[in-house]
């Protein structure tokens, strides 16, 4: 909507409102008072007429003071003037002072004259039956406690109105005498009475009685107004005619008659001329000066600015900045014409700033050697800068034609792109990342796909700006450096062992799936932190396992290695031997990285242990073997020498064992020998040493003897122990054994010696008879040697 209607709009709702106002104020305010004043006048007109009545009341009170005081009246009602009539009330004086009604009556209210005179006949008529029956009761001559009283009022007789003026009869000149009777004057309430106070107010007056039909048909409301208490009561008819309202009561008080006053509303009618009078004048007054106002403002202000906004905006609709708007004159209107040529100059350098730098953008964006494309909301390519026609092997045409992200994209790259792309509404958010880019004829290339939102003037996303780097050679670096690492690691794990890769600039550890596995764990199941190895190394080895470390760290050896137990998954610990080597340092010398491989060692273990065991000990009994038995044998020669302690060898050798053998085998001799064995350990001290050099012999060792009978006790709990028969392949064999023993120092200072002299013991024994023992003595038959 235009200015002009708009203020035409505004001023005539401002003016119609105005109009409402005024109207209601006239009606609701002014026309009201000018009725209050109707009103009020109509019931003054009332009291007027009230006091005129009142007036002939008193006039009849007076009248009538001239009988009731007179002596002439006091002798008639006491019988003594009996021309009272005709003396006092001749027709001439009743037509001249108006008196209609005389009556009088004595003490005991019988009526002694009662006459009704009509005034235009001129004619004394005796007071008919109804008008002396009011009276004859007595009710309105006296009181209730018997005082004659005076009383004035209007009184109905037979529909007519009458003036009342009751007074005592007594003479004024006589003191201290009671009054003899009671004056009753009456004079008619006449149309003609009416018409002369109507004539005298200038208004129409009406007396009606209460209960005519006449009342009850014009007057209801009226009446039931003033009989709830009202005193005036106001009644309209139309507006032509105002009637002023009250009740005149009789001698009783009570409402008899209502007296109306009707004058015409001169007030109103000529109010309300009034009021309509000024209303139109207001009103064509108004439309005239608003509309002054309004031409003068159209002509002033706004035909100035409606022609100012139609010329700016053809200015914008046809983007010519070098024009200028016209105006004239030198106010506010015409300064805003200045200003608006001011800031169109402004634009137009602007512009031209901006066609500028949007001419440097372009030429950079076609130089960059990356591919710069935009998109529009639906991913169909809007731009592209040469970069991208070079590399993908499309030509201007084909843009123009229309080329989507679809058809540069491998379709599963396209659907990433599309809903990355759709998450990039807030401003300044970005997306990169890799992908391949399918170019015109079909091959592929690796990039680094970045982008960004292009936002529209309400913020949201018009289409994607993009910067396409080709990666790729970079790609294929990558590619390369991973096959060679997963060389090595192949090369590595081929020997069965667990490769790890220790980062330290990251701090992490790769941990390959052959080093997983060795301890027991699936490919998930590690980290890569340090702590997934170290928190599993025994307490024991920890320490060392940190310094070999720490020794490599500081150049201290070529190679880090180490052997520990290392706890599997399963709770069990495994020996590990773990190897490693500092494979690169950086700039200042610092270790970067580190690669090693972890080693099963169980089985070696094993094996390590078992050619300890054979090495050390009799593989057929497990019993320590010659080796073992020399060693010992001059430990304890040595501490005995010092502390001058004496020691046993004995030779333990089965007797006729060869027997065993041929009957029932060489196993069941094998057997044989093993019990003979463990049977006679059984009885040692920890401290003694059985061995088995071969053959069926075993050599005993027993330290600390003081003396030949603590070897005997050895010896005899030996040969109880093969008093019983003994189960050898499937039968019971009863076995000896014969033993030689020879005791340190004094059977030899030297092993060969000790061992020689016991088994001369022995071959005694034997020829002896065998299952026996003998001490060396020296005196042995040198038979054995001989043979
Ligand atoms: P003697 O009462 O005189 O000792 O009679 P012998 O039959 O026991 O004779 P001798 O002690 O000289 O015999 C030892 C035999 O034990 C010789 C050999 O055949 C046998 N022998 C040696 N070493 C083993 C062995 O490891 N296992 C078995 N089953 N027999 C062995
Ligand atoms: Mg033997």
């Amino acid at each position: 909507m235009g200015i002009s209607k708009k203020t035409l709009i505004i001023v005539s709702i401002i003016f119609g409102i105005i109009l409402i106002a005024l109207f209601f104020y006239l009606r609701f305010s002014v026309l009201e008072n000018y009725m209050k004043i109707e009103e009020n006048a109509a019931i003054d007109k009332v009291i007027q007429v009230q006091k005129i009545l009142n007036k002939n009341t008193d006039n009849l009170k007076k009248i009538s003071s001239n009988f009731s005081l007179s002596k002439q009246a006091y002798d008639f009602i006491n019988g003594n003037n009996d021309s009272f009539a005709e003396t006092n009330l001749p027709d001439k004086l009743l037509a001249e002072i108006g008196i209609d009604l005389f009556i009088l009556a004595d003490k005991n209210n019988d009526l002694k004259y009662a006459m009704v005179f009509d005034r235009a006949g001129m004619k004394k008529t005796p007071a008919p039956a109804h008008v002396t029956g009011i009276f004859a009761d007595g009710k309105f001559l006296k009181t209730a406690d018997g005082f004659l009283i005076e009383r004035a009022g209007i009184m109905m007789i037979e529909n007519t109105a009458y003036f009342i003026v009751i007074k005592p009869v007594k003479p004024a000149d006589i003191n201290n005498i009671n009054p003899a009777g009671t004056l009753i004057t009456g004079q008619m309430l006449t149309d003609e009475v009416i018409s002369a106070i109507s004539s005298d107010i200038r208004d129409e007056v009406s007396i009606t009685d209460i209960n005519s039909q006449e009342a009850k048909n014009s007057y209801a409301s009226v009446i039931s107004k003033l009989s709830a208490g009202a005193v005036y009561d106001i009644s309209y008819a139309g507006s032509k005619e105002i009637g002023g309202h009250t009740f005149l009561k009789d001698l009783d008080g009570k409402p008899v008659l209502l007296l109306s006053v009707k004058s015409p509303r001169t007030v109103y009618t000529e109010g309300r001329n009034n009021v309509y009078t000024l209303f139109f004048v207001i009103f064509f007054a108004g439309i005239i000066s608003s509309l002054t106002i309004f031409l003068v403002i159209e002509k002033i202000v706004l035909s100035r600015i409606v022609s100012l906004s139609k010329k700016t905006e053809e200015i914008g609709k046809l983007k010519d900045l070098s024009q200028n708007v016209s105006f004239s004159g030198r106010d506010e209107v015409a300064k805003l014409a200045v200003s608006i040529n001011k800031m169109l100059r402004d634009l137009k350098i602007n512009e031209l700033d901006i066609l500028k730098s949007e001419k440097r953008f372009k030429d950079l964006v076609e130089l960059l050697p990356e591919i710069v494309i935009e998109t529009d909301y639906n991913m169909n390519i809007s731009f592209a800068n040469q970069s991208f026609f070079k590399a993908l092997g499309y030509d201007k045409v084909d843009l123009d034609l229309g080329l989507s992200l679809k058809d540069i994209l491998m379709p599963a790259d396209f659907k990433k792109v599309k809903d990355s792309l759709s998450t990039l509404t807030r401003a300044g958010k970005t997306h990169s990342t890799e992908y391949t880019l399918l170019k015109k004829s079909g091959s592929t290339m690796s990039v680094l796909f970045s982008s960004v939102a292009i936002l529209t003037d309400d913020a949201s996303p018009g289409g994607f700006r993009s910067l396409i780097v080709d990666i790729t050679d970079k790609k294929k670096e990558e590619e390369k450096l991973r096959e060679l690492e997963e060389r090595w690691q192949f090369a590595l794990e081929g020997s069965g062992d667990g490769v790890w890769d220790w980062n330290f600039q990251t701090n992490t550890v790769f941990y390959s799936k052959k080093l997983k596995e060795i301890l027991g764990y699936g490919e998930e199941e590690f980290r890569n932190n340090l702590s997934e190895v170290m928190d599993r190394i025994h307490k024991n080895d920890y320490p060392q396992v940190i310094e070999n470390i720490n020794r490599h760290l500081r150049d201290e050896t070529p190679f880090y290695t180490a052997e520990y137990r290392i706890m599997k998954k399963d709770g069990s610990y495994m020996w590990a031997l773990d190897r490693g080597k500092i494979v690169r340092w950086d700039e200042d010398g610092k270790p970067v990285r580190m690669i090693g491989t972890l080693t099963d060692m169980t089985v070696r273990k094993k094996l390590e242990e078992e050619i300890k065991r054979l090495a050390y000990s009799d593989p057929l009994t497990n019993l320590p073997n010659r080796l073992v038995f020399n060693d010992r044998i001059e430990l304890i020669m040595a501490s005995s020498k010092r502390y001058s302690r004496k020691f046993a060898v004995m030779i333990v050798d089965i007797d006729k064992f060869k027997k065993i053998n041929d009957t029932l085998g060489h196993s069941a001799g094998d057997e044989l020998i093993y019990y003979v064995g463990k049977t006679i350990q059984k009885q040692l001290r920890r401290s003694d040493t059985i061995a088995r050099f071969g053959g069926d012999e075993f050599l005993l060792l027993l330290p600390d003897i003081k003396n030949r009978d603590d070897a005997k006790i050895i010896v005899g709990k030996i040969m109880k122990t093969f008093k019983e028969k003994i189960a050898v392949g499937g039968k019971k064999l009863a076995v000896t054994l014969s033993i030689g023993i020879s005791v340190f120092p004094e059977d030899g200072q030297d092993v060969s010696t000790l061992l020689k002299n016991a088994d001369l013991a022995l071959y005694d024994v034997k020829a002896g008879g065998r299952n026996n023992y003998k001490f060396y003595s020296g005196r042995h038959s040198e038979e054995k040697f001989i043979k």
